[in-house]
Parts: C-alpha cells; sequence; structure tokens
C-alpha cells in the first residue's frame, strides 16, 4: 500500500510551466518578466514560479474589470443564465476535485484527504450556494411615513457595488477566494482577485475553470505578487468601488487607510484570539476532542482557531491530561503523507514568527505542557503540537494571534463570569462553549461578543452562516445573504404618481 501521495501527470507538467497572470481573458506573463517562485512548505522545495504583477498590469486588470463593469459584459446576462454559469464553475471544481486538491496540498500544506475531501468540495459548494442567490435578488415597495395627501410609488433595487478587489490568505487559499468570488459575481460585480504570495495555485487553476465554465473575459482578472505593492495598489486605485479583504488585523488597517481615497466599500475579515470555554457539566471527551482540534487543525492557521481554552477548575487537570495526550498521538508531518493529521506551517518565516511567539510565553512564566519544539524532517515547517499553562491575561501569547498549532490553557473559577475574561480581547471572531446546561450555553452565547459561538462544536463552517468580527476582528460579513449584499448597493426610488 502507498503511504505518499503520487502526483498526477497534469499537475506535473502545470508546476513545469511558470505560471501566468489573467488579464482580460488571456493569460500573461508580468510586463517586465518579473517572477517570484512558489514553494512546498512540507519539503521547502520550488514547485513553480509565479508572476509578478507590475502597477501597469495591475491598472491593466482593473481597466478590464473596469470595463466589463461599465459594458454590462455580465449583468446584461439573465440572472438565470449567470446562476447557470456559476454551478457549472462548481461542477468544474468537482470534475477536477483530483487536482485542485494536489495544487493545495502541495502549495499550501493541506494534507491531501483535508483537501481533497474537504476544501475543495466546500469551494464548489460555495458556488452552488451564491448560483442559486442569482435568482434571488429583489427590492422591495415602501410606503412614504409623512406625507399627507400625496399618491407615490416607492421600491428599492439591489445593483452590483461595481469592481470588486478580492485579496485573499494563504491558509485556505482556493476556500477563501471561492468565498469572495461566487458572492461577487453573484451580485453583478467584476473583480480583480489577489491571492497570497504563498499560494497562488489553486486560484489560477480556479481561473480557468471559470472561463471554462462561461465567465466573460474582463469579469475576472487574476494578479499574483507581492500584497503591500499590488494589494495596497488596489486598494488605493479610484476606479476599485470596492475591496474584500481576509488577512492580518494591521493590513486591514492599511487598507482603510488606503481605501478612503473614493470611499471604497471595505468588507475586512481579520484575525482573531478565540476562546473556548468547557465547564464541569459538558461531555468531556467531546469537548478534549473538540478543543484540540480547534486548535490543531490546519495547524492552528485558521482565523477561527480556539487558540485561548478557559476550564472551569474542578475539570481542569482531567482536560490538560487529555489534550496532552491527544497532542503526543498527532502525526505531524508531510502533507503528501496520507498518515499525516497536521501538515506544515506555511513557510519558514512564518515557522520562525510562531517560534518566537513560544518563546516569549516561556520568558513570560508560561509553562510548556507539551510540544514548544521545531521538527526537522526533510526540509519541512513542522511544528509540534504546543499547548501552555500558567499563563496570565497580559501576556502576548493570551493576546495576540500566533496563528499556529499553539494554545494557552486557563483555569476559571465556578463563581467567575467567564463571559467577561473571555472578552478581555481586542478579537471577536468566533467562541465555542462546551456545556450540557441549555440555560448557560445560551446565556454564555449572548454574552460573548464574537461574530459566530458554537455550542457543543467548533469551527463548523457553512455557507448558509454568516460570520465574521466584532471588534478588530474586521467589517461585514462573509457567507449567508449577508455577504452577498456586501457586494451590493441598495437604491431607492420614489416616484410621484
Ligand atoms: P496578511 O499578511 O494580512 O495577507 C493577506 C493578504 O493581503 C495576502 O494576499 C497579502 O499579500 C495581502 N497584503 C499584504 N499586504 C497588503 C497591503 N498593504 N495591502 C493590501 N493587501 C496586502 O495575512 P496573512 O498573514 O497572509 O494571513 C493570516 C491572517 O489572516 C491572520 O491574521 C488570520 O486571522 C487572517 N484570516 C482571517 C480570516 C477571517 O475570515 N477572518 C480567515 C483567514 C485568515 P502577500 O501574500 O503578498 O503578502
Ligand atoms: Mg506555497
Amino acid at each position: 500500500m502507498t503511504t505518499h501521495h503520487v502526483i498526477s501527470e497534469s499537475v506535473v507538467q502545470r508546476l513545469k510551466c511558470p505560471q501566468r497572470l489573467l488579464i482580460d481573458g488571456a493569460w500573461v506573463h508580468s510586463s517586465n518578466g518579473g517572477s517570484g517562485e512558489v514553494r512546498n512548505p512540507s519539503d521547502g522545495k520550488i514547485l513553480t514560479s509565479y508572476s509578478v504583477a507590475t502597477r501597469d498590469d495591475t491598472n491593466a486588470a482593473v481597466q478590464a474589470a473596469r470595463s466589463s463593469f461599465d459594458n454590462a459584459i455580465w449583468t446584461k446576462l439573465t440572472p438565470a443564465a449567470r446562476g447557470k454559469i456559476l454551478w457549472k464553475v462548481a461542477d468544474l471544481m468537482d470534475e477536477n476535485a483530483e487536482e485542485l486538491a494536489e495544487l493545495e496540498m502541495l502549495d499550501a500544506g493541506k494534507p491531501f484527504a483535508d483537501a481533497r475531501h474537504g476544501e475543495v468540495p466546500f469551494a464548489a459548494d460555495c458556488f452552488r450556494y451564491y448560483a442559486g442567490w442569482c435568482t434571488k435578488i429583489e427590492g422591495k415597495t415602501t410606503e412614504l411615513s409623512t406625507v399627507p395627501d400625496a399618491r407615490f410609488h416607492i421600491y428599492s433595487r439591489r445593483e452590483p457595488v461595481g469592481v470588486a478587489a478580492l485579496i485573499v490568505p494563504w491558509n485556505g487559499p482556493l476556500v477563501m477566494a471561492s468565498w469572495k468570488i461566487a458572492p461577487a459575481l453573484a451580485a453583478g460585480c467584476s473583480c480583480v482577485v489577489k491571492p497570497a504570495t504563498q499560494t497562488p495555485l489553486s486560484t489560477l487553476r480556479l481561473g480557468e475553470l471559470m472561463a471554462e465554465a462561461g465567465v466573460p473575459p474582463g469579469v475576472i482578472n487574476i494578479l499574483t505578487g507581492a500584497g503591500s505593492e499590488i494589494g495596497q495598489q488596489l486598494a488605493e486605485h479610484p476606479d476599485v468601488d470596492k475591496i474584500s479583504f481576509t488577512g492580518s488585523t494591521s493590513v486591514g488597517k492599511s487598507i482603510i487607510d488606503a481605501a478612503k481615497g473614493n470611499l471604497k466599500k471595505v468588507t475586512l475579515e481579520l484575525g482573531g484570539k478565540s476562546p473556548v470555554i468547557i465547564f464541569d457539566d459538558a461531555d468531556l471527551d467531546a469537548a478534549v476532542l473538540g478543543a484540540a482540534q480547534a486548535i490543531f487543525s490546519n495547524a492552528g492557521q485558521v482565523c477561527v482557531a480556539g487558540s485561548r481554552l478557559y476550564i472551569q477548575e474542578d475539570i481542569y487537570n482531567r482536560v490538560i491530561d487529555g489534550l496532552s495526550k491527544f497532542a503526543s498521538e498527532l502525526k505531524v508531518g508531510s502533507a503528501l503523507n496520507y498518515e499525516t493529521q497536521m501538515g506544515p506551517l506555511i513557510s519558514k518565516g512564518h515557522l520562525d514568527s510562531v517560534c518566537n511567539f513560544i518563546e516569549s510565553a516561556k520568558r513570560e512564566g508560561a509553562s510548556t505542557v507539551t510540544g514548544g519544539n521545531k521538527i526537522l524532517d526533510g526540509g519541512g515547517y513542522f511544528l509540534q503540537p504546543t499547548v501552555f499553562a500558567d499563563v496570565n491575561h497580559d501576556m502576548h501569547i493570551v493576546q495576540e494571534e500566533v496563528f499556529g498549532p499553539v494554545l494557552v490553557t486557563m483555569p476559571f473559577r465556578s463563581n467567575e463570569d467567564i463571559s467577561l475574561i473571555a472578552n478581555d480581547s481586542q478579537y471577536g471572531l468566533a467562541a465555542s462553549i462546551w456545556t450540557k446546561d441549555i440555560g448557560k450555553a445560551h446565556k454564555t452565547a449572548a454574552a460573548i461578543r464574537a461574530g459566530i459561538v458554537w455550542i457543543n462544536c467548533h469551527g463548523i463552517p457553512d455557507m448558509s452562516v454568516p460570520f465574521g468580527g466584532y471588534k478588530q476582528s474586521g467589517w461585514g460579513r462573509e457567507n449567508g445573504l449577508e455577504s452577498l449584499l456586501q457586494y451590493m448597493e441598495l437604491k431607492s426610488v420614489v416616484a410621484k404618481l
């Protein structure tokens, strides 16, 4: 039995070619020939190269999107026709799921089964979900509330916001790109997509599939290269109407500054430091497993990772023992190995950054329950699943987003209001609560300041469930109708009869 995934011939061939930009329906190299390296985080080796878009390339992509939008290239199709094309994108993603999963595995370090049976079908379902919305966009009629003795007909219309720049991080390249592209297209926008420098491959393949499905030239453009250049230019660009960004809180703030020139509409899905709260009446086996998965899935590189664990004092030791056992048994290694349960971190730089957090935690007096070290294995960026105890709320490791498999654990007393403690964070993205007491569960859910709260589960994503940030975790929501509406303007029409 093979234990390692063997890369398909089509992907081998694809990687032999330098990757290109998608501008106005054409696949082109950077106008000055600039390129960068795409690496495999499982072994640190170069996979292929990507084109670095120049300022001229970025302007050309924005102009292509602008002109396709202004000429109604996409919106003149009926909503049903657009819906069919989005559904076709999903079908093509399913047909090419093996290849997309391989790209995600190689480029982002996702264990193959996770990519093949998780990320890829989930991303395809996102296109199906928004395909359905294309035919359900509607306004409403209203009565004037104060004007006497006059007859009016008043209605509202939802219209696409225009050219949308979509900036995506590396931790879920295909899913994060789909969460933006599908609602933007369903709304009728034309798009310029900027995947993360570390992980362009699945988005570029998606660009080909979108063209094959019938998304017209210019409606989708894809630019690769540094966010500090291209992302910044898109955020400043006067012909971009909307920016949807997922990434770090610090870059999110710089986007707000950059976007103010033409007052772009801005959606920001930013960082988190999400609390997991286990009460002493919880199903302990389920809670321990849930808390472990909340921090170790995708090696903790998840915006909603449960990175602060609060445990009611009388069950503290049992939970810690369970977590230590889980962490020590977790198989960490190459994403290509079928036995791997936790793959690498995305880059050497990110591994070093996570290790710096670990060192600072130790310096500040935290004690290591388990893990804490790099794993040297074939050049990949591997880290042991790490659990800290003896922390306090002033420590960096408790307040800052690590974005790695690093958990801080804290006991709480039965007479303490745990929601107040959990809310002591600049972030407010997500939380989970583990208890069998239904009243306590819903009361705590209401008291937590976060965009999504899970009860007796963690990290369950679904297209129909909006999520996003309170506080410094962002502006706006992704998924559901809410996401679609964030790519639309609302117009009121008042007619005197
Ligand atoms: P990041 O550095 O903020 O990068 C995200 C994206 O923004 C990348 O495409 C990046 O390009 C681009 N970018 C960088 N500087 C830019 C600038 N000045 N203007 C415009 N775009 C710029 O974040 P990351 O470290 O890759 O991703 C991890 C972060 O994303 C974490 O904080 C995590 O919590 C957050 N995240 C949030 C969610 C959510 O839904 N709330 C989901 C996933 C991740 P380059 O790749 O070229 O730098
Ligand atoms: Mg990569």
